[in-house]
């Protein structure tokens, strides 16, 4: 089957990338129904999609992407404005579909389309909701070890050895990874835990870490938990400096927990919050799937997010410590999910090959004075 793929792919280059793109965007599309309805524990199936006014949307006026810019983001029945993520998650899902589909081997992108959709939903639910529900993450872990059986290219066994041999190999490495990803990060907030005397980081996120590992084995896990970390830090730091220099402030959801935390998590927290505010901003345009007319309340973990709090978040900020200057970052409680997410997909597409190579390096120099290496 799939060297019928590569054949068709020789014959007619831009067939199978533009069904990749429009499957991609279907994905998203459903994507959104999941990302509203699961946090909020209704069904991702039924009903159909729902304008906020209560009418079902016909399915002309429901093609991803397109129908937002077609309908200039207004319902056709009753011209309630739709968020501009709507098309957003489209359109990002069905790039990221298309990159896997550009950079991977055949096998590896079909996977690749189960973590890619796994993660984007947990990475809006995270933001929305700072909760991962487990449906999406024990849910990834299950699939992605049971993929890495059943397509042992997904973890490098390729070659001309028998399928089963592949297949055992592959699967162990997909376990391994969950072992390692969930572990390494349970530790890390354990730690934290101990150090800050209050919780640190979900277990949400030790699970989604185990869902990585499945999808990205060990060296993925680990590329997840340290370059999500770095990549929020490079993004955080230049919106740091940005804020000292001209003082305005990034509205946060202003949830106090986690003052005096170290430079990197206490950046992340930022630029979370910033992302979480514009996202709940822009979802007050209207709701495309609920059933009511009401927009779906995020679950109720994130209630302490407040309206007052959000409306004055270098007061909340300020709160972290006594007396001192109300500094970005400070005190705002963040999902970690989304980094993990990030860390995890960069792995996945574009950074495999380096990382692996670095960790074979690293392993050999630390294990071959003693003699363990091969
Ligand atoms: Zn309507």
């Amino acid at each position: 089957m799939f060297d019928y793929i590569e054949e068709v792919d020789a014959l007619v280059p831009w067939f199978f990338p533009v069904v990749v793109f429009v499957f991609g965007a279907c994905w998203g599309s459903f994507l959104n129904v999941v990302i509203y309805r699961l946090p909020a524990g209704k069904s991702v199936v039924r009903p159909g999609s729902h304008c906020a006014c209560g009418q079902p949307i016909a399915w002309y006026n429901n093609l991803p992407i397109l129908s937002w810019c077609l309908l200039g983001g207004k319902a056709r029945c009753c011209g309630q404005k739709f968020s501009v993520r709507y098309p957003c998650v489209e359109l990002l899902t069905a790039l990221l579909f298309l990159a896997a589909w550009m950079l991977l081997p055949v096998q590896v992108a079909v996977a690749g389309f189960v973590f890619i959709a796994l993660l984007v939903a947990a990475t809006f639910i995270d933001l929305d909701t700072m909760t991962l529900p487990d449906q999406i993450t024990v849910g990834g872990c299950i699939v992605g070890v049971l993929l890495s059986f059943a397509l042992p290219e997904l973890h490098g066994f390729g070659g001309d050895e028998p399928f089963l041999l592949r297949a055992m190999r592959s699967g162990i490495m997909g376990m391994m990874g969950a072992a390692v990803g969930s572990g390494v990060i349970l530790w890390i907030a354990l730690s934290a835990e101990t150090v800050l005397r209050k919780e640190a980081m979900g277990f949400g996120d030790v699970i989604l870490m185990g869902c990585i590992g499945a999808f990205c084995g060990w060296q993925g896990a680990l590329f997840a938990i340290f370059g999500g970390a770095l990549l929020g830090t490079v993004v955080v730091i230049p919106l740091m400096i940005l804020q000292k220099l001209f003082g305005f402030a990034v509205p946060g959801p202003g949830k106090v927990v986690k003052a005096g935390k170290e430079g990197v998590s206490a950046a992340l927290d930022k630029e979370e919050a910033e992302a979480r505010s514009k996202a709940a901003t822009e979802e007050k345009g209207g709701e495309k799937t609920g059933t009511s007319a009401a927009p779906v309340q995020p679950a109720t973990t994130s209630s302490t997010a407040s309206a007052t709090s959000a409306d004055r978040p270098e007061a909340v900020a300020g709160l972290a410590e006594d007396g001192e200057q109300p500094q970005l970052g400070m005190g705002v409680a963040i999902p970690f999910g989304p980094w993990l997410a990030l860390g995890g997909l960069v792995y996945f597409l574009i950074m495999r090959g380096p990382t692996d190579a670095y960790l074979d390096t690293l392993t050999t120099i630390i294990f071959s004075p003693l003699g363990l290496a091969q």
